[in-house]
């Protein structure tokens, strides 16, 4: 991946901001697992490594350890049985593991990245991720969830030096994985779409060049869609590809945003509820991805019906707001409402700009059919069933999750355009 293009293209970008990333080295390719010590080497990663991986991660990724051995690093192992939470107390395992090492390699894909981004921060180690599965956007990103007593914040993260994944590696990850990334992508639609709408309503900063570079991402995984499923090592790469690249656009606008909206607001609302009840949540790209088909749908809905609007300053009910989340939530919850992002909203513009931001949505997401075609050929689902969502829970999610960020989505703005949620489902 051209990095130094990416970075050239946006010098002196009219959006006002310098637009930078400290990711040096984004190598993918075919059977270049055996070249991760040279890549390491030549991109100057210090040669004292500690390397953490999970038992799967680990098989799938033979001949790293021979490959280092051979470019002179010399290796820590951390391999763990079954990561599926980054949990703060394996942050302090690594933490404490990490003392006499200067950089940390990171083999896998999800919570073992997330942990070991949380430690190089802390610790001030270099950090490398070596892929081994397409299935979110977090691989460039500079923060990173992780479970505190059963609560997921996102922490301050080290953003990797060097990203090298093997594309016959992520081929053969399983579907669900890849179909999880290629969801966690198709939610850039939603998420540039919130973006812009801030941005007309409220004047939130937007950089129309970083929104295109996501926008290409979202464009070559849809036109690859239906080779998701079967071991297609230039699908798989795209994905990649698409996935770091949307992970480094959150770094060159400081914000996640051209990566995420309501779409991701609603899976992180019923990622908190299950983590709440002690039950796993599902893989993140798998449920932003039955998320962002719902949210595509409303929008079109809205879009389609609501010709008019008739904005009122709004009045939150918070019994009913605070009745959604758990006891321990709701200090945090009412952090981020308090001031309210809708003390920013002219109800007047918002009337105003509403046949521009009808247009926005005609113009910019699929539609409904297409949408459910791109996730069909994927082989991502697409029901609430699919991820053990109850249609009560669904409801839950679809009013309240708009409460859980201090940020302009569409879905936000309904309550003071009088719209019920609920009746755009369908
Ligand atoms: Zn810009
Ligand atoms: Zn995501």
């Amino acid at each position: 991946m051209d990095l130094n293009k990416i970075l050239n293209s946006l010098k002196n970008c009219p959006c006002g901001r310098e637009h930078t990333f400290d990711t040096k080295v984004v190598e993918i390719g075919s059977g270049i697992t055996a070249q991760t010590g040279k890549i390491l080497a030549e991109a100057g990663f210090p040669k004292k490594v500690l390397v953490v991986s999970d038992r799967n991660e680990w098989k799938a990724s033979e001949g790293i350890l021979e490959s280092l051995d051979a470019a002179g690093f010399s290796s820590k192992l951390l391999i763990y049985e079954d990561m599926r939470y980054a949990k703060v107390e394996q942050v302090h395992e690594v933490e404490a593991l990490a003392t006499d090492v200067d950089g940390i390699i990171s083999v896998g894909t999800g919570s073992v990245n997330d942990i070991c981004r949380v430690s190089s921060f802390r610790t001030g180690k270099k950090f490398c991720i070596f892929a081994t599965a397409p299935s979110m956007d977090g691989f460039a990103s500079d923060t990173a969830p992780i479970i505190e007593n059963n609560f997921k914040n996102s922490w301050k993260a080290e953003q990797p030096m060097v990203i090298i994944a093997d594309t016959k590696i992520l081929a053969k990850a399983p579907v669900e994985l890849k179909a999880a990334g290629f969801g966690d992508m198709i939610a850039k639609y939603i998420g540039l779409f919130d973006w812009r709408l801030a941005n007309m309503l409220i004047d939130e900063y937007y950089c129309p060049a970083v929104a295109a570079l996501t926008e290409e991402a979202i464009a070559k995984i849809v036109a690859l869609a239906d080779k998701v499923q079967g071991e297609d090592e230039e699908a798989a790469g795209a994905i990649m590809e698409a996935l770091v690249l949307s992970g480094l656009a959150m770094k060159l606008a400081l914000s996640s945003r051209p990566a995420s909206g309501a779409e991701h607001v609603v899976s992180h609302y019923l990622e908190c509820y299950k983590l709440a009840r002690g039950v796993w949540p599902e893989f993140h790209g798998k449920k932003v991805g039955v998320a962002t088909v719902l949210i595509n749908r409303i929008y079109h809905n809205i879009a389609d019906r609501v010709e008019e609007i008739d904005p009122i300053v709004e009045v939150t009910d918070w019994d009913a707001v605070k009745a959604a989340f758990s006891e321990e939530q709701i200090p945090e919850l009412m952090k981020l409402n308090q001031p309210s992002i809708m003390d920013k909203v002219d109800p007047a513009r918002l009337k105003a700009i509403w046949p521009e931001v009808r247009k926005l949505i005609k113009e910019t997401l699929p539609t409904d059919a297409e949408m459910m075609d791109m996730m069909r050929k994927a082989g991502a689902v697409t029901e609430p069933e699919d991820v053990h969502v109850s249609p009560e829970l669904l409801e839950l999610g679809l009013r309240y999750h708009s409460y859980m960020r201090y940020r302009i989505l569409l879905t936000r703005l309904m309550p003071m355009m009088q719209l019920d949620i609920m009746d755009y489902l369908k």
